[in-house]
């Protein structure tokens, strides 16, 4: 059963800020923000306004802010010097919301009003601007609210991220991502793009055939340019035959300068995929950094988020990759999964911890629309769904006790518990890639079904076009995804 929370507003111009802040205070609520330009069809929501009416009415008017739940009336004046200026006016909405709210539900939110998915930003911008610790804990404090714990954290992080950036080529460079849309098995919270392999088997080679022509093509468009960092994604690459890696990564090193790439990574990702031939296969290609990703060390959970892999399976996966001579291998968990508390996370780590992996990223679930999980959740509730601080801390002192520092952060609409993604390293062993995609300091070419290139040109603009996501789409069309990076890339000269 679905629970609506309607909210009133009297303008529509901070739709976006108004829904996510109530979100982060209501998380399993259907925040609908209705403002006089909303147009209501859905006949759930008519009848829950016209039962309950509205459940907060937020009026922001020349000189006032006014929130009224009930009987209860919160208001904070505009400073007159704010007053006319839209985003002046933006920023007193979301430090009033956060007020107002926080002392409606007696919750107070780790990131306070800070609703963005790179949290890292504001510190990092501060950072270069010559500011020091305390005057950019002290503004993420009194301006946003920021627990000291994640204020500090930002700064920690912003600090690794700036010296990480100073390691590549900015604009000069680029990087390469290629998505491989296929995976053993769909998971639960999957929003990716990613294909049962078992219905994809005849079309993997066609596949391959058309990442290969989107590679002959960033050979020519970005000849002269170094090329930073290669990340193999998806979906599941692993789920590649052996002869199908080798000849995907043969035609990397036949058509493109490799020589400069500081990092190749590829995402073994589901350990029901992976095998000794294709470990190999990737050793000998020289690829850094590899993720054997187990999400949970949970039996039970793994088979309730359609894992179909065994804990077992993970642990051999990464005792053999170890023996084949991996020294970077990453292993993402999630925390808040359906049924999961505590002392599932604590188990996590603690089999986690045996292993001693080189990084580790903590993700805060995400409930996607278009995931499996909506629909799980109209059936089983959200309160199986629970992340904590608890779970959070069990993770940040597992990852201090295995040696890795936090180096890259950020978070996503819907995440549970309002927290966010962490990636923690050993020194050596930070995801580039990683950093890249959250600080856009490059352009990143992207191949592949449901991949999306980006454009950052050095005036700091970005554009983007995407693949199509459909595989059979991806293959039929593959010129006019080329056709539409020649134009997103036009400006791109050969730099020799
Ligand atoms: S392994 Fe990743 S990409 Fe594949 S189904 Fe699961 S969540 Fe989606």
């Amino acid at each position: 059963m679905k629970q609506y929370l309607p909210v009133k507003s009297n303008v529509t111009e901070y739709i976006y800020d108004i829904h996510a802040l109530f979100g982060a205070f209501y998380p399993g609520y259907l925040i609908k923000v209705i403002t006089p330009e909303t147009k209501v069809t859905d006949r759930e929501v008519q009848a829950v306004i016209a039962q309950e009416g509205y459940a907060f009415t937020l009026e922001i008017l020349q000189n006032e802010i006014i929130l009224t739940a009930g009987a209860q009336s919160y208001r904070c004046a505009i400073a007159p010097e704010h007053q006319g200026t839209s985003y002046l006016i933006k920023q007193e909405v979301k430090k009033f919301l956060y007020q107002s709210l926080s002392k409606h539900c007696d919750l107070q939110l780790p990131w306070g009003n800070l609703t963005g998915i790179r949290p890292t930003k504001i510190a990092l911008t501060m950072l270069e601007e010559g500011r020091d610790d305390a005057q950019i804990k002290d503004f993420l404090q009194s301006e946003h609210f920021v627990s000291d714990a994640k204020a500090q954290l930002s700064i920690d992080i912003a600090k690794r991220e700036q010296g990480l950036i100073r390691t590549l080529s900015g604009t000069r460079g680029y990087s390469i991502y290629i998505g491989i849309a296929f995976c053993p098995t769909t998971c639960l919270y999957c929003s990716f793009p990613s294909n049962p392999v078992f219905g994809f088997r005849e079309r993997m080679d066609a596949y391959v055939a058309a990442i290969e022509k989107e590679i002959d093509y960033v050979a020519a468009q970005f000849a002269g340019r170094v090329l930073d960092t290669v990340y193999i994604g998806g979906g599941t690459p692993t789920t590649l035959s052996a002869q199908q890696l080798q000849r995907l990564i043969d035609k990397l090193y036949a058509t493109l300068d490799m020589s400069t790439v500081k990092e190749f990574t590829v995402e073994a990702g589901r350990a029901d995929s992976i095998t000794e031939d294709k470990l190999r296969v990737l050793h000998e290609a020289k690829v850094t950094r590899i993720s054997i990703n187990p999400q949970t060390m949970n039996e039970r959970t793994l088979q309730l988020i359609g894992r179909r892999h065994s804990v077992q399976q993970v642990i051999d996966a990464f005792h053999q990759a170890r023996e084949i001579g991996f020294t970077n291998i990453n292993m993402d968990i999630i925390l808040g999964l359906p049924g999961e508390s505590e002392r599932e996370v604590e188990t996590t780590i603690r089999e986690i911890e045996k292993l001693s992996p080189d990084s580790l990223t903590v993700h805060s679930l995400a409930i996607k629309k278009a995931s499996k999980m909506q629909k799980w959740i109209e059936e089983n509730g959200i309160t199986t769904l629970q992340n904590t601080d608890g779970c959070m801390a069990i993770a940040a002192e597992g990852a201090a006790r295995m040696g890795l520092l936090p180096y890259y952060l950020y978070r996503q609409k819907h995440m549970s518990g309002n927290f966010e993604n962490t990636g923690y390293a050993k020194e050596g062993c930070f995801g580039l890639y990683n950093i890249l995609i959250m600080e856009e300091v490059q352009s990143i070419v992207a191949l592949g079904a449901g991949s999306i290139s980006k454009h950052v040109y050095p005036d700091g603009r970005i554009e983007r076009c995407e693949n199509a996501k459909d595989v059979d789409r991806y293959l039929s069309g593959i010129d006019e995804m080329i056709e539409r990076k020649k134009n997103l890339y036009a400006d791109i000269i050969d730099l020799h």
